[in-house]
């Protein structure tokens, strides 16, 4: 479980025990009053995909820890994990692993539960299910064979990142994760880049700046915004034209914790020659260097491909002369 931004809040909770249940214990973690409609209850049969948190331990709805304490069953991409979210609010249910390599060979038995008339909740380690997590292959074959399907929405990491971002949230597409080779990754870009909206992408911290430098050529510098260790304590949004963050994290190295990169839509605020931060490098450099060298200068420093900046370049001498 990351480290949570309500410190202690889970330990109070694990601490106060007595068999009280999951609302007494989240009410004295949170300080509020036992609400009786979160108590355990007799559940409806079907499978019940329940969001959790993505750090921040209090991030748990009420309806989500009732369906937690109910189900017959809770379906878990890591048993360990589940287990640790579950005793943090004296939830003590028993715990099934369904996750990328046991998926195909444990369905037909979790469907077979499902259509005896049992109630399963599916989680992920975080966030939820099937948002690039397991769990679409389930909740498909669950349709398929007529069993009823609750989502019980909560944290997902895409939706925090657009509304901290500071970019249009009026269309937004969630794009996962870009493939890890460049290649691959400039391919799949090429594809995005025509979509008339603000892109999310989930990335590793060991690929981010070169994830923002492929982004910066196929997109342009366009505005975006890096948004790490969502909810928890080490939260931090860093907002920028695409190459302006590719030529940060370049020279910070890989920053810590897990990350969402939010991407502003084509034209908009968006300069696609790089931007003003692009401008000023090159008539600095250009001031004092040959063409050739400011252009080779800045396209390291920036990160951007050199042909993108010796385009500007050759349009700001024209602007000049
Ligand atoms: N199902 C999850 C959700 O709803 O957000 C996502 C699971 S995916 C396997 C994990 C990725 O989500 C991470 O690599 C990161 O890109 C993003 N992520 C998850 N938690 C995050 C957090 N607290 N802050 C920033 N990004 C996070």
């Amino acid at each position: 479980m990351p480290r949570e931004k309500a410190a202690g809040a889970g330990k109070r909770a694990k601490k106060s025990g007595g068999g009280t249940g999951a609302v007494s214990l989240a009410a004295r973690a949170f300080g509020q009053e036992p609400i009786e409609a979160a108590l355990p209850s007799k559940l409806a049969p079907g499978l019940y995909v329940v969001s959790t948190p993505i750090g921040n331990l209090g991030d748990i709805t009420l309806r989500a820890l009732k369906t937690l304490a109910s189900v017959s069953a809770v379906l878990c991409e890591d048993t360990r994990v589940t287990g640790k979210l579950l005793a943090a609010y004296g939830i003590s249910a028993r715990k099934i692993p369904y996750h990328d390599h046991n998926a195909a060979e444990a369905r037909p038995e979790i469907l077979r539960r499902l259509k005896a008339g049992e109630a399963l909740a599916l989680v992920s380690d975080a966030g939820t299910p099937l948002v690039s997590d397991p769990g679409y292959k389930l909740v498909r074959a669950a349709i398929g064979e007529g069993v009823a399907v609750t989502a019980i929405p909560g944290a997902s990491a895409a939706l925090a990142s657009l509304v901290l971002s500071g970019l249009p949230p009026d269309a937004f597409a969630f794009a996962g994760f870009l493939p890890p080779k460049s290649a691959a990754r400039k391919r799949a870009l090429r594809e995005w880049k025509s979509v008339h909206a603000t892109l999310l992408f989930y990335e590793s911290a060991t690929r981010l700046a070169a994830s923002l430098a492929d982004m910066a050529e196929m997109l342009g510098a366009r505005p975006a915004a890096v948004t790490r260790e969502l909810t928890k304590l080490y939260e931090e949004v860093r907002r920028g034209n695409l190459a302006e963050l590719a030529a940060f994290y370049r020279a910070q190295g890989a920053p810590k914790g897990e990350m969402v990169v939010a991407v502003g839509p084509p034209g908009g605020d968006a300069d696609p020659s790089g931007g003003e931060a692009l401008d000023r490098d090159l008539a600095a450099a250009l001031s004092r260097t040959s063409l050739r060298q400011a252009v080779a200068e800045v396209a390291a420093a920036t990160g951007l491909p050199r042909r993108v900046v010796y385009a500007r370049a050759l349009q700001l001498k024209g602007e000049q002369g």
